[in-house]
């Protein structure tokens, strides 16, 4: 399917009407292209939902675009940060020296941040290698665990479920929608009946849902994800303001959409299994699933993040009765349950 993403080069800064502006921010290196910032106008000074890459080229092209569409990055009062990704939280630390403002996430991503601060660093490598390991992954895979990311700057102030973001004059809620992160929010400007949605829904691609490390069996990021898609669709078909792509009407209709590529993901891993006798590994499976490219191909950085994926389609069927893990074994295996 030919993909209609159109390249960084083409975005500009927008004016959307009704006190809401667009800066698209690149993410160097990133077949993603760029992050859409946006700046809600306030009678104190505007309040940005995401912040972009920490990079000189996107600080560039954050504060020129501000400077394009009228507004002066140094007036920025808050930075409400939908999840704690780089590409999202980055240049928050940035803003907030040059203006002073305040950075705001939900307490579950704020929480991820303050033990990514505290880690130590040098315990990083074997922490993932021995991850990799439990999954069943390949020894060379295992050597080439990636580096450690930099943490994003630490927030000011935390969201819960229902918060009212500080934007003077306008009426800008927090909906919790975990699964892409555990404090994943999207941001509901409720005198507009616009809807931030972040990561959590995009137009044409799907946001990745892993959990770290593979074999936790405490949390189901992917139920919690099925939960928010459902949560979001209940708001209505508000118009939706991403993070990435574009901006497209009717939130529930996208939402719906994405739900069922999921489940019909969750069928078809479901009917896998069954076929296999063999308790499977993270990695076998991983590796046995549909990708945008073959298996063989994918970076070992891709073969990770697509583990995960696997990893989170597991513990989703296993949360429903559907598949095993089976006890005491070293990597961990799965197995398909009849039903
Ligand atoms: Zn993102």
């Amino acid at each position: 399917m030919k993909s209609r993403r159109r390249p960084y080069s083409e975005q500009r800064p927008q004016d959307l009407g009704g006190g809401v502006w667009s800066v698209p921010v690149p993410i160097p290196g990133n077949p993603l292209g760029y992050t859409l910032v946006y700046a809600l106008e306030s009678p104190k000074g505007p309040v940005l939902v995401d912040a972009g890459w920490n990079h000189p080229d996107a600080w560039e092209a954050l504060s020129g675009g501000l400077a394009a569409l009228g507004l002066d990055v140094s007036t920025v009062r808050g930075v409400v940060v939908t999840h704690f990704h780089p590409d999202h939280a980055g240049l928050a630390g940035r803003v907030k020296e040059r203006s002073g403002a305040w950075i705001a996430m939900h307490e579950n991503d704020a929480a991820l941040v303050r033990l990514m601060h505290e880690y130590p660093p040098d315990e990083h490598e074997s922490f993932q290698s021995d991850m990799l390991r439990r999954a069943g992954a390949d020894p060379r895979e295992v050597r080439q665990a990636v580096s450690r990311p930099t943490p994003p700057a630490l927030p000011d102030r935390e969201l819960r479920d229902g918060d009212l973001v500080d934007l003077p004059g306008r009426k800008l809620r927090a909906v919790h929608t975990p699964g892409h992160t555990p404090g994943h929010i999207c941001l509901h400007l409720e005198d507009a009946d616009r809807l931030f949605t972040g990561d959590h829904v995009l137009p044409d691609i799907t946001p990745h849902v892993g959990i770290y490390p593979y074999d936790r069996d405490d949390v189901d990021p992917l139920g919690d994800f099925l939960d928010s898609l459902a949560r979001v669709g209940e708001l209505g078909p508000l118009d939706a303001l991403p993070a990435h792509e574009w901006i497209f009407p009717d939130v529930a209709a996208r939402a719906a959409e994405i739900r069922h590529h999921h489940e019909e993901k969750l069928e078809r891993l479901r009917a896998l299994l069954a076929q296999r006798p063999e308790p499977q590994t993270i990695w076998e499976v991983a590796a046995m699933m549909t990708w945008n490219r073959p298996w063989d191909d994918l970076s070992p950085m891709l073969r990770g993040m697509a583990a995960g994926e696997a990893a989170a389609h597991l513990r989703a069927l296993e949360a429903r009765g559907e598949v095993r893990r089976v006890p005491g074994v070293d990597p961990v295996r799965f197995q398909a349950l009849d039903s």
